[in-house]
Formats: C-alpha cells, structure tokens, sequence
C-alpha cells in the first residue's frame, strides 16, 4: 500500500485556486477551501484529521485524494543558542536541510529550493554532491510548516531566507508559487518585506522575479570585486560576468524599489585583501547597496578558512569609509552544523 500513498498528491502542491477547484468539484461550499487553508498555514495542522470544523466526509476525501506532510525527520538537532535544524528525506529518499533562528524579535527560517546545486560555488557545502533536482512547491512550503510546528504557541515565524541548499532563482516557478503561500493574507501572510532570496546571481531570472510585483529582497553573492576572482570562486561567473549582475540588480531597484544586499563570503587570504574592499566599494559607490559579510563556515574537505576578526573589521571599515553600508552575518547554530549543505553531506559522508 505505501507504494499507493507515494503516488497521492500534495496537498501543499495545489495552488489557491486549485483548492478552491477541488472544493467545489466536491460539492462543498467555497469558504471551506479558506479554512482549510488556516488549518494548513496557520493552525499548525499535521494532519486531516485535526481539521476539526471541516465535515467529516470533507476530511475523509482529503486523506483519500491526498498527502499532507511528505517528507520524514531524520534528524532534528537544537543548539545551545535555541537554533533548530531539520534534515528532512523525501519521498524518493533524497535529503535536503532547513533551519529556525530566534532572536528576542524575530524568527526567521531559511530554506531550500533543490536538493543539491549545480553553481559549485569552491567554498559551498550544498554544491558538492552537484545537482540531483527541483523541489516542487509543496516541498518548499512543508520545510515552513514543519519549523513551524516546532514553534511555541507564543512564537510565529516573522522572516523567511531562501537561503538553504540549492539555487532558488533556477527553480523559479517552484519559488514562485511557494512564495506566493508565504505571502498571501489567506495564507501564511508575512509581508513580502519580511521574505529574502538569496541567489548566485542570473540576470536574467532576476529580471523575471522582478516583474512579480512583489517587494522581496534580493540578496546577490557576489564574492569577489571583479571577473578574474570570481571566475575562480563561483564558477558560473564565466558565463555571466560581474557588470551583468549589477545591471541586473539596479533593475531590481528600479523595479521593486528595494535595496538589494550583496553577500560576500570571507575566505582568508583569497578575496579578504583590503584592495578587494577598496574594488568592491568602488563597484557599488553611488548604488543603494548594502553589503553582508559572511565569515566562511568551515566545510570538511575544503581548504578555505575565516580570516581573523582584526581583518574581517578592516574590511567592513574600508567600506563603511567609502559610503557603502557593511555588515558582518552573525553566526547562529555553530553546534549544529546549521549552515547551509552541512548537514547533508556529513550523512552522505557516513553512507
Ligand atoms: N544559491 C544561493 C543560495 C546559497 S546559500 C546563492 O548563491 O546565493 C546562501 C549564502 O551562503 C550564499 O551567499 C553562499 O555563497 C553562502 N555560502 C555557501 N557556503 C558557505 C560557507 N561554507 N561559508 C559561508 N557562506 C557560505
């Protein structure tokens, strides 16, 4: 019989407007579809059966026709700093990782968008083990609503990163229905402010995702000041160049009116020099940027380290002088392996 509940749709696959189909093929009033979308978003439900102000039947069909959370919990681990980390095994038995972060006011869950990633950026965990395929909508939200339920009644989610395992903008029609759930009023309801994709940087899909209408940030990791560095460091870079991503990302301002951050991953003596700061603040002087240092986590296998604190602020003060706004990412779940990719290749590792 298991092979049978595998085929079963995806509850969360379904759009609104594919919901409120369904309602009404089944004979049901519209406002079910909306309530059944609280039990899914809002009111933490697990199951069908939860959904106790739907007819009895109406829940019976759902649990006929369809499957709710896919997904199994491998591993659940929580930091010392209350940080919690899921790797979660599809139902074809890949895994991917995403991850709860509190601060006294915020939540924030970031999450992937493919298991595995095809950019094989020479610092990332994720892209190690190359690409094995898309997340499907549904599969992007169930990563939400399982952190979710790890939340106190007191708690709610407040901000989402994509920022997990894999390239976001290229699974974009995925993303953008998963997106449209975070953000929706009927749904999960956060502001679209509240919500960052983090990408390699396509020009062109980052064109696309700015024609949305939608106000999400747009975090580009950049990595290096210029071509013959970056060709080195994200290798898809050869194919796109630096000035095709800053032409792309002033369109995303002028399309969406919010800054984009350009993310930089600091790696000692490789891209942590002050004149890599002096040309990277040169590129954004006169844009309205803002630049995310993040210290590199350390990756088994890999070579690349975080340069000591003394250089990571001489690089932040180089900026902040020229103009450009700097910060340093604080580091969450250190304990946990909770950067991005981590988790899943020390498993692959011991198979
Ligand atoms: N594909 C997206 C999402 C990647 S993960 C992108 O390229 O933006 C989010 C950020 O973490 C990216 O900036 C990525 O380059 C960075 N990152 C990857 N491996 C890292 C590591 N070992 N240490 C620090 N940051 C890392």
């Amino acid at each position: 019989m298991t092979t049978d509940i595998k085929l079963l749709p995806r509850i969360l696959d379904l759009t609104p407007l594919e919901l409120t189909d369904w309602v009404v093929a089944h004979g049901l009033p519209k406002f079910r579809a909306g309530q059944l979308r609280q039990w899914l978003f809002r009111r933490r439900a697990t199951s069908f059966e939860q959904m106790s102000d739907l007819p009895k039947l109406m829940r019976e069909q759902l649990a006929t026709e369809f499957r709710l959370f896919t997904a199994e919990v491998t591993t659940h681990q929580v930091a010392e700093d209350r940080t919690e980390k899921l790797l979660l095994q599809l139902d074809d038995g890949q895994q991917i990782e995403c991850v709860l972060m509190r601060e006294p006011d915020r939540v924030t869950v970031c999450i992937s968008t493919q298991v595995g990633c095809a950019m094989g950026c020479v610092f990332c965990a994720s892209g190690m083990l190359g690409l094995k395929r898309n997340l499907s909508a549904g599969e992007i939200i169930e990563e939400v609503l399982r952190l979710q339920t790890l939340l106190g009644e007191d708690e709610r989610i407040t901000n989402i990163v994509v920022m997990g395992i894999g390239e976001p903008l290229a699974n974009l029609p995925s993303l953008m229905t998963a997106l449209d759930a975070f953000s929706s009023p009927e749904s999960l309801g956060l502001g679209a402010r509240h919500i960052t994709v983090s990408t390699v940087g396509l020009p062109v899909k980052i064109r696309e995702f700015a024609r949305n209408g939608k106000q999400y940030n747009l975090a580009i990791s950049l990595h290096a000041p210029n071509d013959s560095l970056r060709d080195k460091l994200v290798p898809v870079n050869t194919n796109i160049g630096v000035d095709a991503i800053l032409a792309a990302a002033d369109d995303y301002f002028a399309e969406t009116g919010r800054r984009v951050t350009f993310e930089y991953v600091l790696l000692a003596k490789v891209n942590d020099e002050p004149q890599h700061a002096r040309q990277l603040a040169s590129l954004l002087r006169g844009r309205c940027a803002h630049v995310n240092l993040i210290p590199m986590n350390g990756v088994s296998l890999l070579p690349y380290e975080e340069p000591a604190a003394p250089r990571t602020q001489q690089f932040v003060d180089i900026l902040e002088a020229a103009g450009i706004p700097a910060t340093v990412r604080k580091r969450k779940g250190a304990d946990i392996d909770a950067a991005c990719g981590q988790l899943r290749l020390k498993h692959a590792e011991s198979l």
